[in-house]
């Protein structure tokens, strides 16, 4: 039997040692270290789950490293349940005593914020040395790095251009993931200066048609309201070695650091469905987790690596 598929985003803490302007999650400083849920019970939700489903875990916080028992969940989760597994960190912790389960998960996304100190410093408050000394050791080490950026009205020319040749032709990433920004959390105070329109969407979809690396590997996501927008660029962006992807509302669980249980990641508060009580199942089983949002992904404009011809392939 084929198991349904489900998005499972789990925040295992709400600590942040930074605070950026868009954080959807509008991460703080402080915790209540008896609040956290244990590492036991973050290993037993994510094994009864990904029992019953085929499950995509996206783990982060907060800064998900900065949680100091982290290493004892990933280093006893089985490895064909770590390969389901996403990390997202902000770049700013050492990876070294991590790097053994890193090399075994499906994905570790470093979030920055272009290429310079100036766009880093604005968006997320911190220069960015830091960061490209443990973007150079996630590379150094084979881990599965993919560079992860918010796309927002201010700097999407520059991240689209300079930024990502710079990562590619400089740091030899080649993949990168790339959203919108939403106006969720503290985003919401910076709606004015940040949030694209539609024209500026459409630019975006004009600009990474010029990305003509052969093996870099690029990922847009965009929300509904985009759909238009996709749709009228979508025969140039086929035509340019992209793939547009239209995806069919999956089940969305969110787990927060508390043990409370909402369906949207987005918004955990609005849509909660229950507290994590020992049994995740008999907490979602009156649930139907099908989801959608004005903030959620629906449409991936993505090239996979290989899909120009011709095009210049580097090697870091
Ligand atoms: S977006 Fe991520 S790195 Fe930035 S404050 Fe929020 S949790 Fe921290």
């Amino acid at each position: 039997m084929i198991s349904k598929s489900i998005n499972v985003h789990i925040y295992v803490t709400p600590v942040c040692n930074i605070r950026c302007k868009h954080c959807y999650y509008d991460a703080g400083v402080t915790e209540k270290r008896e609040e956290l849920l244990t590492i036991q019970q973050l290993r037993d939700i994510i094994t009864e789950l990904d029992a019953d489903y085929d499950a995509d875990f996206h783990m982060e916080g907060g800064e998900l490293f900065l949680r100091e028992d982290i290493n004892e969940l990933f280093e006893t989760i089985p490895d064909d349940i770590l390969k389901h597994i996403t990390i997202t960190t902000n770049g700013t912790i050492g990876l070294s005593k991590h790097k053994n389960y890193l090399k075994k998960i499906n994905c570790l996304r470093i979030s920055v914020c272009g290429h310079t100190d100036e766009m880093q410093k604005e968006l997320r408050g911190i220069g960015l040395t830091k960061v490209l000394e443990v973007v150079r050791y996630a590379k150094e080490e084979l881990l599965p790095v993919t560079l992860r950026m918010t796309l927002n009205k201010k700097y999407y020319r520059e991240l689209l251009t300079a930024s990502i040749q710079h990562y590619y032709e400089k740091e030899g990433i080649k993949k990168f993931s790339l959203y919108e920004f939403q106006p969720v959390g503290r985003g919401k105070e910076f709606e004015d200066e940040y949030m694209m329109d539609d024209e500026d969407c459409e630019r975006v979809l004009q600009l990474i048609k010029d990305i003509q690396y052969r093996d870099i590997e690029i990922r847009i996501s965009f929300s509904h309201k985009r759909i238009d927008v996709v749709k009228r660029c979508e025969k140039e962006l086929l035509a340019s070695g992209y793939e547009v992807i239209y995806l069919n509302p999956e089940e969305s669980l969110t787990i927060d650091y508390d043990g409370m249980i909402g369906i949207c990641p987005w918004n955990i508060d609005k849509k909660e469905i229950g507290r994590y009580t020992g049994d995740i199942k008999k907490v979602i089983k009156a649930f139907d987790l099908h989801h959608t949002c004005e903030y959620c992904s629906v449409i991936v404009v993505q090239k996979k690596k290989g899909e120009i011809e011709g095009a210049p392939e580097i090697n870091v």
